[in-house]
C-alpha cells in the first residue's frame, strides 16, 4: 500500500459525456491507494511535490485489446480476413509457449501503464499458458484487468483449434484459479468471433456466464466478408441473430465495432443490455467501415473505447479519442464525450465508476499527469480540447496506479 503523498497540480476530471470538471493549481492527497483529498492550493494546505506544470487525467481505460497481438502493430493488410490469416494467426500461435507468452504480457502490462491504461479489457492467445501467463503477470504488477482466452473450436488453423471439452475445461480452470470479481482480476469469457465458435460452445458460455454473473466479449459486425461468412455458416438472418440465439448476449457483454448493424440488430444489442467497444483506429486500419456513432446515440447503448492493440497502431488511449473525432464525417464529437470514453464512460460501462475513472476523494488512486506544453502556463477551458488533439504527443510525467507509481 501506498503512503501518503499531496500533489501540488491542475485536475481537469470526466463528469458525463457533454460536462467535466477544471481544476487549476490544486492539491490533490493520495493515502492508502485512495484519493483521499482535494483542495484548491489557494487554502495552505501542506504538500509534497509540486507538479504545477503537469496536468493530472484519471488513469485511462482501454476497452478492447489484445495482448497476444502487441507485437504486430503496423503489420498491414486492408482487410480483416487477410490480416488474420497472414499475421495474427501466425503470431498468436508463438504464445502457446508460457515462456514466450510471459515475456509478451510483461512487455504489454509495462507499456499500457508507461501509456497511462490502468485499466483493460485484453484477448490473449487460444492457449491456456498464454492466459495464464497473462493472469501471472497482471497480478504481479497489480494490475486491474479483465481477462480472456480466445475460442476457437472451428474453422481455425489445426495449430489454433481447441476441442469444445478443452474450451469449457481451460475456461473452468482459468475462472477456478484467477477469477476475483471483488478483486483487480476477472476472468471474461472471450470466443474470438462466431464464425471460430460452435453454436454449442457458445450456448455453453452464454449459459454459464449468466449463471454466474461473468462477462463476455467478442466481435461482431467488423468486415462485410466477415458478415457474409456469418450468415453463410450459421444460416440465420444477421450476425447478431447469431450471437442471440447462443444466449450471449447480455448485461455483462462487451461487443467490439459494431460497424454494418441494421435498425433490428441495434434494437437487439438495446434490449439485451450488451455494451459496444468502439475502435475507430482499426476500422479504419483494416478498412472495415465507419462506427455508426448517431445510431448507437439514438439508442442509447452503452460504449467507450478501445484501442484494438494489434489491428489499433496504438496503445494510447488518447490518440483513440482523437480518433474517435476524426473517424466520424457527419456526426460531431465533443472533447468531453472523447475524454469521457477513455475514463468515466468505460468505468461506468464496466460497473467500476464508484472506484474508478474520475477524479474525486474516495476513489482509488489511478492516476495519470501529463507535462503540459511549455506555453500552456495559464490553464483555461481549452486545456480539455488540447488534451483530446494534441494530448498524445504530452509526454507522460508519472502514472499511479492504486496509489502506487507505475510508470
Ligand atoms: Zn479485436
Amino acid at each position: 500500500m501506498s503512503k501518503k503523498t499531496s500533489i501540488r497540480t491542475n485536475i481537469l476530471s470526466p463528469v458525463s459525456a457533454t460536462s467535466y470538471d477544471l481544476k487549476p493549481d490544486h492539491i490533490l492527497t493520495i493515502d492508502q491507494g485512495r484519493i483521499t483529498g482535494i483542495v484548491p492550493a489557494s487554502t495552505g494546505q501542506h504538500w509534497d511535490v509540486d507538479l504545477r506544470n503537469n496536468l493530472a487525467i484519471p488513469g485511462l481505460i482501454d476497452l478492447h485489446v489484445h495482448l497476444s497481438q502487441f507485437r504486430i502493430r503496423g503489420h498491414y493488410r486492408d482487410a480483416l480476413l487477410p490480416w488474420l490469416k497472414e499475421f495474427v494467426f501466425p503470431e498468436e500461435q508463438k504464445s502457446a509457449d508460457y515462456d514466450f507468452a510471459h515475456t509478451l504480457a510483461e512487455d504489454f502490462i509495462q507499456a499500457l501503464y508507461k501509456a497511462g491504461t490502468t485499466t483493460a479489457v485484453i484477448y490473449t492467445a487460444p492457449y491456456i499458458a498464454s492466459c495464464e501467463a497473462a493472469f501471472e503477470v497482471a497480478k504481479l504488477q497489480n494490475y486491474r484487468a479483465f481477462i480472456g482466452m480466445t475460442l476457437m473450436n472451428q474453422n481455425s488453423p489445426s495449430m489454433m483449434q481447441q476441442s469444445t471439452k478443452q474450451a469449457v475445461d481451460d475456461c473452468l480452470a482459468l475462472i477456478d484459479e484467477y477469477h476475483n470479481p471483488d478483486g483487480d482480476l476477472q476472468y471474461i469469457f472471450t470466443p474470438r468471433f462466431a464464425p471460430t465458435c460452435s453454436m454449442e460452445l457458445m450456448q455453453w458460455i452464454g449459459t454459464y456466464a449468466r449463471q454466474n454473473k461473468l462477462w463476455i466479449q467478442t466481435h461482431l459486425s467488423e468486415n462485410k466478408n466477415e458478415i457474409a461468412w456469418v450468415k453463410e455458416l450459421f444460416g440465420l438472418n444477421t450476425y447478431t441473430e447469431v450471437y442471440d440465439k447462443a444466449g450471449i448476449l447480455t448485461d455483462k457483454t462487451i461487443l467490439a465495432h459494431c460497424i454494418h448493424l441494421t435498425d433490428g440488430e441495434l434494437n437487439l444489442l438495446k434490449s439485451s443490455g450488451s455494451k459496444i467497444a468502439h475502435c475507430p483506429d482499426s476500422n479504419f486500419y483494416l478498412r472495415s467501415g465507419q462506427f455508426p456513432l448517431a445510431e448507437v446515440r439514438e439508442k442509447d447503448i452503452p460504449f467507450a473505447l478501445g484501442s484494438d492493440v494489434g489491428a489499433g497502431t496504438s496503445l494510447n488511449m488518447l490518440y483513440h479519442a482523437k480518433m474517435y473525432n476524426f473517424r466520424q464525417t457527419d456526426t460531431p464529437v465533443s472533447p468531453a464525450d472523447a475524454f469521457y470514453r477513455i475514463t468515466l464512460g468505460a468505468a461506468k460501462l464496466l460497473g467500476l465508476n464508484d472506484k474508478i475513472g474520475s477524479l474525486e476523494p474516495g476513489k482509488e488512486a489511478d492516476i495519470v499527469l501529463l507535462n503540459l506544453p511549455e506555453h500552456n502556463t495559464v490553464i483555461t477551458d481549452n486545456v480539455l480540447s488540447e488534451l483530446i488533439f494534441t494530448g498524445h504527443e504530452w509526454q507522460i510525467n508519472r502514472v499511479y496506479s492504486k496509489g502506487i507509481l507505475k510508470a
